[in-house]
């Protein structure tokens, strides 16, 4: 009969329960990211929750400051949407979020039940025992393997070593004929592993379980009913049914996702440093570009489709559309994915007001020493910034680079520069500053084309394109950028009519 799990008020807990078990021996990167995203579509899709578990089982592989990253890059991740927060319930089976995974004490149990029913054993061989089998393994050319032999120690036996006080680690029974289980995304399969490994340790010598017994003990305590985790832990999977078996308890379902590799197939490398989170948040990456890209480029849709919002992976993701396939990225795809997102939130009134405030600390920050006229502060400039240029930019901070420094302070352009392009820079001049005297209602870029058109028709001998080019210079100190009509309607009138008087007196 299936548990029923029940909440610190004993509510029934119902729908599916997912983990994400990061180890802290690193920091989050995309990959784990893709992990716990698949878990979270899935559990939202379902209706059911899902949980964080940083598994520090090991010790000593622990890297210091490693969960607590993992946890801040997965707020991180969540920052827009509360994705994860949503979903956890409170209570012992789960906390919110859940963040407990050292459970030694119900270990330690566990490994007596499969003591007490012969199903573990303990062995007392010593490393340097263990280390000449390996070297003969090797010498042999065959994989090191433990040869099981304290399986044999009679009660006796183990009643006298422990005695003498000997230090022992204790041992899983590795059974042969394991049951074929049917994988979410592989389908049918099974790893005789008796064959191939010996008897793995389960409890090590300090008390502390292994991976193997944590991980099948803690999805069993906290009811996990789907482990959708990485490729890597397909083979490993019988034996934790077999463990499963050996408790007597009811696994869950399991689905492997299939590899994320480089766009050319070769492995994403942790130590490149660039596939860390922490990476691309500091580059100013929105955590929906990112969420998008791992997702788009693999499988568990019916399309391939940029720009889809969390909501979107959520109703469209479907776990039988997992294909085996190994997951090609594409990092240079990444800005793409960036800039459909950035204009999606410049779009959404809320979304902006947040944009607008790190845009106003990113020009303080760029331009502050240069002495920013505060009205290119002000929420409604920077906002019509944001309008105009949205679907052109791929990072907010392009806006403070550079090519968009006109943006905030004034170029300097000097009068002979501009004589270079044409001899008429006094006539454009006034012209222009007699245009900036259009009433406000037809300050649209549209309307202000047509009026440039009809300004160069007033000139004497000065073509269209050296016009724009001479404006463009005037206004903005660059040879390219955004139209001359939009750096007008961006500037305003006013700051229009400053910078051409500024050229024309110098
Ligand atoms: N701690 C394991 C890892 O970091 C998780 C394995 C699992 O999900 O079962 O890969």
């Amino acid at each position: 009969m299936a548990r029923v799990l029940r909440d610190v008020c004993g509510a029934a807990v119902s729908g599916p329960r997912v983990r994400f078990g990061p180890s802290p021996t690193g920091f989050l990167h995309l990959g784990g990211l893709r992990t716990a995203l698949y878990n979270y579509i899935f559990a939202k899709q379902q209706r059911g929750t899902f949980v964080l578990r940083v598994e520090d089982t090991d010790q000593g592989r622990v890297v210091p400051g490693a969960a607590e990253s993992i946890e801040g890059m997965l707020h991180w991740a969540d920052s827009h949407l509360q994705w994860w927060h949503n979903t956890a319930v409170t209570g012992p089976v789960c906390g919110k979020p859940h963040r407990k995974t050292r459970r030694p004490q119900t270990s330690l149990a566990a490994s007596e039940v499969l003591l007490d029913r012969g199903a573990a054993y303990r062995c007392f061989c010593t490393p340097q025992r263990l280390e000449l089998l390996r070297k003969e393994a090797l010498r042999n050319q065959q994989t090191p393997r433990y040869d099981n032999r304290c399986r044999h120690l009679t009660p006796k036996e183990v009643a006298e070593k422990l005695a003498r006080g000997l230090d022992w680690v204790v041992r899983f029974r590795l059974e042969r004929g394991v049951e074929p289980f049917q994988d979410l995304v592989y389908g049918w399969n099974k790893h005789e592993v008796a064959e191939v490994e010996g008897d793995p340790v389960i409890l090590k010598g300090d008390g502390f379980p292994t991976y193997h017994l944590a991980n099948v003990v803690d999805d069993h305590h906290m009811g996990i009913s789907h482990v959708l985790r990485g490729t890597e832990w397909l083979t490993s999977t019988s034996k934790h049914l077999l463990l499963y078996k050996a408790f007597g308890w009811e696994p869950p379902q399991f689905g492997h996702l299939p590899l994320l590799l480089n766009k050319d197939g070769s492995k994403l490398s942790k130590r490149q440093g660039d596939i860390f989170l922490e990476r691309f948040a500091q580059e100013g990456y929105l955590p929906e570009a990112l969420l998008d890209m791992i997702t788009n480029c693999g499988s568990g849709f019916a399309e391939k489709q940029m720009g889809r919002t969390l909501e979107e992976l959520i109703s469209q993701f479907e776990i039988g559309r997992i294909t085996t396939h190994s997951a090609l990225l594409d990092l240079e795809k990444l800005p793409e994915f960036n800039r459909m997102h950035l204009t999606r939130h410049i779009e959404n009134e809320a979304l902006r007001q947040k944009l607008i405030q790190e845009l106003q600390l990113l020009v303080e920050h760029t331009y502050g020493d240069q002495q920013v006229d505060k009205e290119v502060l002000e929420k409604e400039y920077v906002e019509q910034v944001l309008l105009l240029r949205k679907g052109h930019i791929s990072h907010l901070k392009d806006l403070v680079s550079g090519n968009y420094s006109y943006l905030w302070v004034r170029p300097l352009v000097s009068r002979e520069h501009l004589q270079t392009i044409s001899a008429e820079v006094d006539e454009i001049g006034k012209l222009v500053l007699g245009l900036m005297a259009k009433p406000a209602a037809v300050w649209t870029i549209e309307e202000l084309n047509k009026d440039l058109r009809n300004l160069q028709k007033q000139t004497r001998e000065t073509k269209y394109s050296s016009m724009m080019k001479l404006l463009r210079l005037a206004l903005s100190g660059q040879q390219h950028g955004p139209s001359v009509a939009e750096m007008m309607v961006t500037l305003g009138p006013r700051e229009v009519c400053g910078r051409i008087r500024k050229v024309l007196s110098s």
